[in-house]
């Protein structure tokens, strides 16, 4: 979906609309979205440009780093990006503005795309890393069992609460 800023009148331009999972071309970002997300803001005319502001709410589908499991997580970015004009990015007044400023972007041929914005969003508010719950015990190393389901004999999992404890009066006792 793209706004030409030229177009927007002075009360702005409010829109919602679904983005689909399929807006990331692929699926090596180590997440999905389980259902189409929404995306509703409202975009401003500016001296310089133009800005976003609204938020994107869905839900995500994403892998357990350690045990692999899928699991579902909400997504719910709150937006808020300056669109410049070219001749006003990094230069002039909104010199402070650089490139490397995540709530700024290019005003290019006085358009925004609003589904590039979204898929920038949210690639840029999911994290690397998910975990199904903080103590996910993980999968063993050696023989692939799930040690949140199964307590396998390989001995590479976490210390037994039951041996820790003799371990500790062992180790008094010295
Ligand atoms: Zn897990
Ligand atoms: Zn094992």
């Amino acid at each position: 979906m793209k706004i030409e800023v030229e177009a927007i009148g002075p009360m702005g331009h409010s829109f919602e609309f679904l983005i689909g999972p399929d807006i990331f071309e692929t699926a090596t970002s180590g997440f999905r979205l389980s259902a189409p997300a929404r995306f509703s803001g409202l975009v401003e005319k500016r001296a310089h440009g133009a800005v976003v502001v609204g938020n994107i709410r869905g839900e995500i589908e994403v892998q357990c780093a350690r045990c692999l499991a899928e699991v579902s997580r909400p997504l719910d970015i709150e937006v808020s990006v300056e669109f410049l004009n070219k001749e006003d990015f990094g230069s002039g007044e909104n010199a402070e503005l650089g490139p490397n400023d995540l709530d700024a972007d290019v005003l290019d041929d006085g358009e925004i795309d609003l589904s590039a914005l979204a898929a920038e969003q949210i690639l840029l508010n999911v994290p690397e890393q998910y975990f199904c719950r903080p103590d996910c015990k993980g999968l063993c190393d050696k023989c692939g069992a799930d040690l949140n389901l199964v307590d396998c004999s390989c001995g590479t999992g976490p210390i037994d609460p039951r041996w820790a404890g003799l371990k500790k009066l062992k180790d008094e006792g010295k």
